[in-house]
Order: C-alpha cells, then structure tokens, then sequence
C-alpha cells in the first residue's frame, strides 16, 4: 500500500500543478526512480511514497511515466482520456431584442439538473450573467464557492479582477455576458472532469449561439479546452484570433491564474487589447 503524501505537501503539489494547468500544460512526466533510492525511501519509511496521484489527475493532469511498460489497469489507476463530445450544429440567429427569452429557455431546460455527478455538491446553479445580446462574451471554468452561493458567475475575487479587466477594455459588467464551461461547482474547485466538461458544455454551445458575440473571449486551459475540442497548451492558442462558431475567438489566462501570478497580468492585456481592436474599441483615457 502507499502511503499518502503529507498533506501540506500535498497541497502544494497541487497548487503548483493547477498553476501549470493554468497554462495549459496538462502532461507530465514521471521519472522512473532509481532502484537505490526507492530501497533507502523504503528503508526510511517501510512503504513506498505516492505522489497522490489522483489529486493531480483530478486537476487535469496527465502523469505519464518516461518509460512506459506494459502494465495492468491495477497498476495504472489513471483513466485514458475520455473524448470530447461532438458540439451541437450551429444554432440559428435569434433577434438581439429575443435573446433573453432564448436564454431563459435554455435555462429551463436545464432545470433542477443532475446530468452528471456535480450537482450532488450544487447550492445553486450558475447559469450565466450579463447582456444576452452582448457584444464581448467571457467564458470561465466552473464556478467557485462564491459563484455557488450566489449563482452568479465569477463574483469572488477572481470575478473582481475580471470586472477590473473589462473596465479597463472601457465596458462594464453589464455589457459583456459571462458563463462558465461548467454550471455547478466542482468539489474543492477542482477541474471539471470530461464527463462533466462534455455534458455541461453543449449548453455552454447553445448560450454562445444565443449571445452570439462578437468576440469570445476564454480565460483559460478549461475553457480553451472545451471550446475547441482539443487539449492545447495555452502558449500556443494566446495572441491571436481563432474563428469559432461564427465568433472570433480569443484565449487568455484564467483571472484566478493572474491572482497566483500578477506577472501575465501584462500578457493577458495584450490578449484583450485584440479583443478590443476586434470590436473596435479604444482604453478608456487615464484619469
Ligand atoms: N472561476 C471560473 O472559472 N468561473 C467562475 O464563475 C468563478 C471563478
């Protein structure tokens, strides 16, 4: 049996392995330990020590050994990956003055939902925020426990910096839509898992048809991920316009990744500053 990692350490792991998501790296690389220094962690600890594997899995992880050997699924308790669902055709154009109406219909649809496993954890549902016939749309990962208990997307701190974001592109909140990948809370705030990302996200799909923004803007790996349908490391989607679904689409870091690194705060301006060239807007003037 393993033994469990000590809980602060696993903490940290944890931490720095969202933080490594957060920039879209997703796969990494389990040295084979050397058979000497397995016997002195044996001999020092009588078991052998578990980097708490599902814990990093859970955060979107890959762990993959360098040297792969052929080994039984007891052997490897990482699930493969499962695919991502096919999005739904391309809705029809609602008139701007009934998209309210067309997004409360999706909402109703939805109802009190237990199509996956999140809604066990749920107090309240967060569906989506702001103009229906907005012109900029934010896509999030899923909410965090302000978001649940208030069923408002991104209200905690990180919604605070995203509210700074959108004053300095010179909109307000009101003017922009905002929605989430997935409408439930993840328990401990962790990544949404395929299934949950794959059944939540077809009315993500919907909502984007609805709004039908100008631009779409998705802050971070999750949302990038479910939006284009492929795992992508975030340095190579940022800094450019990527169509999708008759919007231009635009890539940026998670506002909760800026809070853990205020350096990329410079780099995710540079992504809205094509958002806003996109839309044709100017910063608003200093002072
Ligand atoms: N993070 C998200 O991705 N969405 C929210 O609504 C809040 C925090």
């Amino acid at each position: 049996m393993a033994r469990p990692v000590d809980p602060a350490i696993r903490e940290a792991l944890v931490e720095r392995v969202r933080f490594y998501r957060d920039l879209g790296l997703t796969e990494f690389y389990r040295r084979p330990v050397a058979p000497a220094l397995l016997s002195l962690l044996q001999a020092e600890t009588s078991e052998p020590q578990t980097l708490g594997a599902p814990d990093l899995v859970q955060q979107g992880v890959e762990i993959r050994e360098t040297n792969p050997q052929p080994a039984s699924q007891e052997d490897h308790p990482i699930p493969p990956r499962k695919p991502f669902s096919a999005p739904p055709a391309i809705a029809a154009a609602v008139p701007a003055a009934e998209r309210a109406a067309a997004l409360q219909l999706i909402r109703d649809e939805i109802g009190d939902c237990t199509r996956c496993a999140l809604h066990a954890g749920r107090n309240k549902l967060v569906f989506g925020d702001g103009d229906a016939a907005a012109r900029l749309m934010f896509v999030g990962e899923g909410p965090g426990a302000d978001e649940d208990a208030q069923g408002l997307p991104f209200v905690g701190r990180a919604g605070q910096l995203l509210n700074n974001m959108i004053a300095a592109m010179g909109l307000s909140r009101e003017q922009v839509y905002i929605a989430n990948v997935v409408k439930c809370r993840p328990p401990g705030n962790r990544t949404p898992e395929p299934e949950e990302g794959n059944t939540c996200s077809q009315f993500l799909f919907r909502q984007i048809d609805v709004v039908r923004p100008q631009v779409l803007v998705a802050l971070g790996a999750t949302a990038a991920t479910y939006l284009l349908g492929a795992r992508q490391p975030l340095a190579g989607l940022r800094g450019r316009v990527h169509a999708f679904r008759g919007t231009k689409l635009i890539i940026t870091y998670h506002p909760a990744y800026l809070l853990r690194d205020p350096r990329q705060k410079k780099e995710a301006w540079a992504d809205l500053q094509i958002a806003m060239h996109e839309l044709g807007l100017k910063p608003p003037a200093k002072g």
